[in-house]
């Protein structure tokens, strides 16, 4: 299995201040080839317990790279996704960051409620 990539874009439909974003999105056949990126990213980071990751680039329009491993759940998709919104905004600020927010528990928080919604909506019958 290789590697695969795609683009996604937050404001789509241009009603954001800023026009063009993007992220690149990587999607690795193994946790090692995440970790690796993550390493690449972050020499002296903690990489051992990631498991996925979003990293801010500020490359123009490039705001930055969302990565999983195949096989990720719901909850983990929702959880980078809630830093890819982070980092978006602030990009479409042109800030360095979203000030005085601990975004990292809104993330886990978002990643456990999509996991449980998800989880809900196959149970009920209402995904298939
Ligand atoms: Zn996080």
């Amino acid at each position: 299995m290789k590697t695969v990539t795609f683009r996604i874009r937050p404001d789509k439909k241009g009603k954001w201040k800023r026009g063009g974003g993007y992220f690149d999105v990587w999607i690795f056949p193994t946790q090692k080839g995440v970790r690796n990126a993550y390493r690449n990213f972050n020499p002296r980071g903690q990489w051992r317990d990631v498991r996925a990751f979003c990293r801010r680039l500020n490359d123009g329009n490039l705001i930055g790279v969302i990565v999983y491993p195949r096989g990720t759940g719901a909850g983990v998709v929702a959880h980078e996704a809630t830093h890819a919104a982070v980092d978006f905004v602030a990009w479409d600020l042109r800030r360095r960051d979203v000030p005085s927010m601990d975004v990292e528990p809104i993330c886990q928080a978002v990643g456990n409620i999509v996991r449980e919604l998800t989880v809900g909506f196959y149970k009920h019958g209402v995904w298939k």
